[in-house]
């Protein structure tokens, strides 16, 4: 039986372009027999049947934003894109829940939320291209991740299809369940690997009335992680903490709105919100904490200023991605007491391998995107880069940390879990791989 037997001819589209690449997917090209592009549950489950029934390969594709190649058809088979399934089935504001398709734009979940005076929290960079299936899929997270967690901590339900092509509900509008093992948690951050997301419960919350972030900048590394330690020992909780180090800021600062003092190295960028006087409580607070060894500090008011800051922080990957064409940027994380080793050591690392390395990221979750440069015509240049991530993830894993806190493992960091998980660990990952898909056809090659 054909796949077109068991899908309207119009939701398959030819296997080329888009469908087979990421969009920093390190030139990866993946190969396919087929796209689907359903625009119900019931055709998603029809296609997931229709391969399990002839053992093809199934990859879920959102907006291909991801960082890590996980949307890639490595293993060739049948790719089914979601962009199609991006109705809004439910919105309560007055309950503060959103029900969305999996093809739901971040962008848009955010705006409806906005609108209506509320607020969905999880901010990753390309929220306009990005889709809640993805985001759940990576579980990301984002800048305001400090004080309101990654995506899968926003999410109450979820509707997923599972090999072999059974449509599951797990959660809904409910703010507590604890019956049953935590499948929820199993699927956010499962990559496609081990069902596809088709529509999810969100949970949001009032907008805050202010956000007034308050940026300091110091001479190096060391004066920035001191402050970052005193904003955290202050006690007062900021939305964000995010830096930039001193080749960062070389690349981006030119477009940094206020102004970079001569002689920076570091940029530490945090931000208070909620009710007006306690947003101005808490800013005053962070100034304090920053102002110490601080060159400048500088602390915008209006919305239309933080709105700019914000957009020159979201640009900064590409401005960084400018300089040589190339940029391997990988997202470890490691324990707070460990971030200046991570800044001190990637730049080690670039030396040591020859190539201009920087680091920025969120560093009040300790999650570092660590980067590498290289030129694309400069093959050998390219090797070298690689072989910087490889010591990065040594790196990870000796401060206890982990390879990835957001872009997720995809094709990229294939090989690299079992080191972090141990025998025991990774046989215990494996087991979970095969209850679900025994067949191993969803997104192989992929997490592991
Ligand atoms: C400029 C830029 C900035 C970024 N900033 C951040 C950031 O701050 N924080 C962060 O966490 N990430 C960030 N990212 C990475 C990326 O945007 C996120 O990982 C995002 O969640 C991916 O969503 P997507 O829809 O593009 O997924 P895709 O790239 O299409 O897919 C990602 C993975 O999810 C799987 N998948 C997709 N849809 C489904 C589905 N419906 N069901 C099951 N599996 C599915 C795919 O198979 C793949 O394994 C950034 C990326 C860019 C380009």
């Amino acid at each position: 039986m054909e796949l077109a037997s068991v899908v309207p001819p119009a939701s398959l589209v030819e296997p080329q372009g888009r469908y087979l690449a990421d969009l920093m997917g390190r030139g990866v090209q993946g190969t396919a027999d087929a796209v689907v592009l359903p625009s119900t549950a019931e055709e998603v489950a029809a296609v997931m049947r229709w391969c399990y029934e002839n053992d093809v390969p199934l990859t879920a594709r959102g907006g291909g934003t991801g960082l890590a190649g996980g949307a890639i058809p490595v293993g060739g088979g049948v790719v089914i894109g979601f962009e199609r399934l991006n109705k809004v089935r439910q919105f309560d504001p007055l309950l503060w829940r959103m029900h969305v398709e999996a093809g739901v734009t971040t962008g848009d979940v955010q705006r409806l939320a906005r609108e209506n005076g509320l607020r969905f929290p999880p901010d990753p960079g390309a929220a306009e291209i990005s889709q809640l299936g993805g985001n759940i899929a990576c579980n990301a997270g984002g800048p305001h991740a400090f004080k309101y967690g990654v995506t899968g901590q926003w999410v109450t339900g979820l509707e997923a299809v599972v090999p072999p092509g059974e449509i599951v509900h797990i959660g809904g509008p409910l703010r507590k369940d604890v019956a049953g093992y935590d499948l929820k948690s199993l699927l956010v951050g499962s990559e496609g690997t081990l069902g596809l997301i088709t529509a999810a419960w969100l949970r949001l919350i009032p907008a805050p009335e202010l956000e007034l972030p308050v940026i300091g900048l110091y001479r190096d590394a060391e004066a920035g992680v001191s402050a970052i330690e005193r904003v955290l020992a202050s006690g007062v909780v900021p939305a964000a903490i995010e830096y930039l180090d001193q080749v960062t800021l070389r690349f981006s600062g030119d477009a940094y709105p206020f102004g970079i003092p001569d002689g920076s190295g570091f940029m530490i960028i945090t931000e208070a919100d909620g009710a007006a006087s306690e947003a101005r409580r808490v800013a005053a607070e962070l100034r304090e904490a920053l102002d110490e060894d601080a060159l400048a500090v500088h602390a915008p008011e209006q919305p239309s200023q933080v709105a700019e800051l914000w957009r020159w922080r979201a640009g900064a990957a590409f401005a960084i991605l400018a300089q040589r064409g190339g940029a391997y940027s990988e997202d470890i994380a490691v324990p707070l007491d460990r971030l200046r080793d991570v800044a001190r050591e990637t730049i080690e690392i670039g030396e040591r391998h020859d190539v201009v390395a920087l680091s920025f990221g969120h560093a009040g979750d300790g999650n570092i995107h660590s980067t590498f440069l290289f030129s694309p015509d400069d093959g050998d240049e390219e090797r070298r880069a690689d072989d910087a991530c490889h010591e990065l993830f040594d790196l990870a894993l000796r401060l206890g940390g982990t390879i990835s806190g957001e872009h997720g493992v995809g094709w990229l960091k294939r090989g690299q879990l079992e080191h972090q998980l141990g025998p025991a660990g990774y046989e215990l990952h494996t087991r979970i791989k095969q209850a679900f898909d025994p067949k191993n056809l969803l997104n192989p090659g992929k997490k592991r």
